[in-house]
């Protein structure tokens, strides 16, 4: 019986096992080195690519979303994650302090540290952790040949990966069992898995069976353990690093601005269409794919059977840029099909633990069909040239943009006469005869507040949904004429009833010369009336309501607080979904869906209607004429004829009483 608690480093194990151990494990930790050196050196050979943005905030979002996995914890698969990942943390730091007790205090100071009260704390922290990534590893397996959830490999490969892992901790528990059960100290219930397995398997062998058994099983865990070390750069395990480099090169810029092409004049080649044209944050952004699927499984287009699943696109990529191909056609890896099926939502990328930016990337693949190819999907060419020739989607009168307020007193902008507030009003509300309630909810609402305001009367579309696919000459085009439009008048600042307005405006006119502005998207603008008392009393109406979050206010944007303020002010029974806020499905009109003939978009939108109205809600509010829109075509199509479709304008316009409120 030993008397004093103290770690038994080298118990049972030959001086000779022990020098060879060394050896083994310095070669496993210099080909790991090398390995990553080499991952680098690969990632590194795409073209040059800024990291733009503050080194703090970097720092933040790494500790955050790397270390604290803010970003996916909310789902089981993301707390198992968190489980293993944290596991395996303390599991490495262990291994470290036994290394610093016995390698370098003991050896060069003759003291060691991991004794006493300190070293049964550590005994049980090791003994938790190991447990908890067991469990984490059990429920992945669970996930992937059980559950067999969207996307995720069930294959040989998995097996080894997860197998491996699962070996390697539960060999150390039996170590530490057969080593229990062998020396039997007083406090081998700090251990408390090790003492029940070797209570439950061992109790009764001999001293020179567990021994012998020790020496057997050591070997067996220390290989698995060094192989593990040695196989990290390689290939499944190397998210271990890039995933974190990735993190904290993301894109920090307004996650909703689209990536510009500079001097687009002067330009010769557009978007990508070889491996070269990659840069090395492209090429990081696919070496950290974990392969969890978590894009996939939140995905508009793989919800409708499309070509397009975004962990397989990444994961192609991945490989052709591995094999060390350093040119060659795109197209020869990422189908047409593919890249035309994205509804541009950044569902994948708001779930992707390694912030893999999805939605950039097919931008950039569409702008090579688009501007040199002149290639769209079916139905878009028209609606391209409509915005270029008459400033709108539909193809319809410039002349007739505000023909939606010919019976209201509408103040039009007049150059030296200032405002307060620019309504933009955005085509859909000018065009749209459904959409139009919305523009005239607007005005109702503005009159109301006595907001001093007025519409431009020179608006036009901005075209955020031309670059969206791909047609980057006209978005500059359409924007260079907006800005200088814009330019002309006074006003403190311009609200928008549309998202993909608001987003354009409000992120993607500050790329260019005097496009920046203050920009407020209209449910942010109308909470804050509503707060600041500004508009009469709002007749209450509890109907129970879901709301649908628009991709491009929610996820983009960060705007999904606001609006269900103002449905709470209007004393409405707000019904949550199971996916909102950041996290809400797509209507499937994104990404220039919307104009597509023969949109295979239909379908989405009825699955998102079927999400809503799965709440027990008779009404669903939106904040986007798309939206709006998308939920009517799928109300229609299944035959509903009770729920009510309303745009929060609508809603917040109907409600208001003529009674001043209190001030
Ligand atoms: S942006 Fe949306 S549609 Fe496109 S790949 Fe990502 S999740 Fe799918
Ligand atoms: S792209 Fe991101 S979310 Fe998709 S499988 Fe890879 S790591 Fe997971």
């Amino acid at each position: 019986m030993i008397s004093t608690p103290s770690r038994p480093t080298f118990w049972n194990i030959p001086t000779v096992d022990q020098i060879l151990i060394y050896v083994l494990g310095i070669a496993a930790v210099c080909f790991c080195a090398w390995g990553i050196v080499q991952g680098v050196k690969r990632i590194r050979s795409g073209t040059a690519k800024p990291v733009l943005g503050s080194h703090p905030e970097r720092l933040r979002r790494l500790w955050s979303e790397g270390f604290l996995q803010k970003r996916i914890l909310k789902t089981t698969a993301g707390k198992a994650h968190f489980a293993l990942f944290w596991g395996f943390i303390f599991l490495f730091f262990g291994t470290a302090i036994a290394t610093l007790d016995w390698d370098v205090t003991r050896l060069f100071f003759g003291v060691r540290f991991l004794k006493g009260g300190f070293y049964l704390f550590y005994k049980l922290v090791l003994d938790v952790a190991g447990i908890a990534a067991l469990v984490a590893l059990a429920y992945a397996a669970w996930s992937r040949w059980v559950r067999k959830g969207v996307s995720l490999e069930a294959s040989p490969r998995f097996a080894v990966i997860i197998g491996s892992l699962f070996l390697i901790i539960l060999s150390g528990f039996f170590l530490e069992a057969l080593r229990l059960a062998a020396q039997r100290p007083e406090w081998a219930s700090w251990s408390p898995v090790g003492n029940f397995l070797a209570g439950l398997c061992f109790g009764a062998l001999p001293e020179s069976t567990l021994e012998s058994a020790h020496r057997i099983l050591w070997w067996l865990h220390g290989l698995g353990a060094l192989g593990f070390i040695a196989a990290v750069p390689a290939g499944f395990f190397s998210h271990i690093y890039k995933a974190p480099w990735n993190i904290y090169a993301q894109k920090l810029a307004p996650l909703g601005a689209a990536p510009k092409i500079e001097n687009i004049e002067e330009q010769e080649a557009f978007g990508i269409s070889d491996l070269k044209q990659l840069t090395w944050k492209h090429r990081l952004d696919f070496a950290s794919c974990t392969e969890c699927a978590r894009c996939s499984s939140v995905c508009p287009a793989v919800r409708m059977g499309t070509p397009l699943d975004p962990k397989k696109l990444v994961l192609k990529l991945q490989k052709a840029t591995k094999e060390g191909a350093s040119e060659g056609p795109v197209s020869k890896i990422i189908s047409e099909d593919e890249i035309w099926s994205c509804s541009t939502c950044g569902a994948c990328m708001n779930a992707c633990p390694s912030r893999i930016n999805i939605p950039d990337l097919m931008m950039e693949l569409r702008t090579h069909y688009a501007l040199e190819e002149g290639k769209f999907p079916p139905g878009v060419a028209k609606t391209l040239q409509n915005v270029a020739s008459v400033g709108n989607p539909w193809g319809l009168d410039p002349g007739s943009r505000l023909d939606w307020a010919k019976d209201i007193d509408l103040p039009v902008a007049e150059a030296g006469k200032p405002i307060d507030v620019l309504y933009w009003v955005g085509c859909a509300a000018s065009y749209d005869r459904r959409a139009q309630k919305i523009a005239r909810a607007m005005v109702r609402i503005l009159k109301s507040a006595g907001v001093s305001f007025a519409v431009m009367a020179e608006e036009r579309c901005h075209a955020d949904f031309a670059r969206r696919l791909g047609e980057e000459y006209l978005f500059q085009t359409a924007a260079a004429e907006n800005i200088a439009n814009l330019s002309q008048y006074t006003f403190k600042k311009i609200v928008c009833a549309c998202p993909h307005c608001f987003n354009t405006l409000a992120n993607e006119y500050p790329q260019f010369e005097g496009g920046r502005f203050d920009v407020q998207s209209h449910v942010d603008f109308i909470n804050d009336l509503i707060r600041e008392g500004k508009l009469p009393a709002l007749a209450g109406n509890a109907v129970p309501t879901s709301y649908q979050d628009p991709c491009y206010l929610s996820r983009y944007n960060g705007l999904s607080e606001a609006p269900r303020k103002v449905l709470s002010a209007l004393g409405t029974e707000l019904k949550e979904p199971e996916r909102s806020g950041a996290d809400a499905g797509c209507c499937g009109a994104g990404g220039g869906q919307f104009w597509f003939d023969g949109s295979k978009t239909q379908r989405v939108n009825v699955i998102r209607f079927g999400e809503l109205k799965a709440t027990g809600a008779s009404r669903i509010a939106t904040a986007c004429p798309f939206c709006l829109s998308m939920m009517d075509a799928a109300k229609a199509k299944e035959k509903d004829e009770t729920t009510q479709v309303r745009d929060i304008a609508e809603l917040v316009a109907e409600a208001l009483t003529e009674e001043k409120p209190a001030a």
